[in-house]
């Protein structure tokens, strides 16, 4: 194990690991999916972590994937690590850009800050389009099991990472990308014991399936028997979500939208309003492009105070703001959200308009996130935390690292 002083990143302390810290984000895991898994049996390894740290936190707004991924790696909010959706509007160019790309993030990650102290770090992905994100800057393994069979030494760390996991290369759409994330990161420990390793998986299953059915129960059964293996090789285990998920339907399950650009092209004439959904994504198919956050941009900013009037009093609205007061609120850069921001209720989503939604691609009833209400993650440790630890309420999924590395016991 490594020695030195505590490293700073972005204005926090994090001790070097004493022992292999594996921090695990469960995509979309809405802590009801824990909660039924151990009540069905499923889970007996994550149910015996209530010994250790058993607690609930927030992920930050908007609720999605790769605002919170950066979020707990930098342990800080988008308004400082810049990554506040996977799509911003980039007003100057007047194109819609993806932000995967690592020039758009704006603050040193953990992993690197420790990967430069000497520590060896690891990083799996599930998804791609993540992985430049989270290795950005560091010296180690980062690779995704969507594109494990094209690893390179001197771009991922290590070489064919396919065979050195010795499962079948996944579909992007299918558990199995989750699961071989978690064999990697078993793998991984098993032969070249990192320090510090950080895994992400896929919200694939959580899209189709709610807490407590069968299909949701396998995968945490699978998910607790890796789990449970990293446990043995003597690793602190700390696992939160980049976010929950709800479903978005009706009693008859019919998805419930509020498709904004339709809405605001009546209210102002074509052309006025600009809707960027920030869930946006190549991988479509289990969400439609449907989350419950959007921004507008308005060719004139003077609508901005009547279109956030009327969308207050438009059903399935939980709330609107403007961008300062909505940045403020939520903790995000201005320059990268528009005029307004907007968020829905619980089982309502937002849409720009109807034929920009192939909902036939859903075999399941709608399941999304991204507002408020997919807020609160699982906040879970194998380890008690020490009694100076700072107080469990008010945690937010990017305390993490510093529950990981300055309080396990
Ligand atoms: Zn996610």
């Amino acid at each position: 194990m490594i020695d030195g002083p505590p490293i700073e990143v972005n204005g926090r302390r994090y001790a070097l690991p004493r022992q292999p810290v594996v921090v695990v984000c469960v995509d979309g895991c809405e802590p009801a999916y824990l909660e039924r898994a151990i009540e069905a049996g499923a889970a007996p390894w994550l149910a015996s972590t209530r010994a250790g740290t058993w607690l609930v936190g927030d992920c930050v707004m908007p609720s999605f994937t790769n605002p919170n991924n950066l979020s707990i790696v930098t342990g800080a909010p988008p308004s400082v690590h810049g990554i506040s959706g996977n799509y911003f509007w980039d007003p100057q160019a007047g194109v819609e850009v993806m932000m995967n790309d690592p020039k758009y993030l704006r603050a040193d990650t953990i992993l690197a800050r420790l990967a430069d102290a000497g520590a060896a770090v690891a990083v799996v992905t599930a998804k791609d389009k993540l992985r430049r994100l989270l290795g950005h800057g560091m010296k180690g393994i980062c690779f995704s099991s969507e594109k494990a069979n094209e690893t390179t030494e001197a771009e991922h760390g290590i070489a064919d990472a396919l065979r050195f996991v010795g499962q079948p290369l996944p579909s992007v759409y299918s558990a199995d990308l989750s699961e071989f994330v978690l064999a990697a990161g078993v793998r991984l420990m098993q032969t070249r014991r990192p320090d510090v390793m950080y895994l992400s998986t896929t919200d694939y299953v959580q899209h189709k399936h709610a807490p407590g059915t069968p299909e949701a129960d396998a995968f945490y059964r699978m998910m607790d028997g890796y789990l449970r293996q990293l446990d043995a090789l003597g690793c602190v285990i700390a696992l939160t979500a980049d976010h929950g998920m709800n479903a978005k339907t009706d009693a008859a399950g019919r998805p419930q939208v509020v498709y904004l650009q339709d809405v605001l092209d009546a209210w102002l004439g074509a052309g006025r309003a600009r809707v960027i959904l920030p869930i946006t994504d190549p991988y479509v198919v289990h969400h439609g492009a449907l989350g419950s956050f959007a921004t507008i941009h308005l060719a004139r900013p003077g609508d901005a105070i009547r279109v956030i009037a009327q969308l207050s009093a438009t059903p399935g609205v939980a709330e609107v703001y403007d961008n300062a007061t909505g940045c403020a609120r939520f903790e995000l850069p201005p320059d990268r959200m528009g005029d307004v921001i907007v968020v829905s209720k619980r089982d309502v989503v937002l849409g720009t308009s109807p034929e920009r939604h192939d909902l036939s691609l859903l075999r399941e009833p709608l399941r999304s996130h991204g507002g408020v209400s997919e807020e609160t993650v699982p906040f879970v440790l194998n380890r008690p935390l020490t009694a100076d630890a700072p107080a469990a309420t008010g945690l937010r999924n990017f305390d993490i690292f510093d529950c990981a590395l300055n309080w396990a016991r």
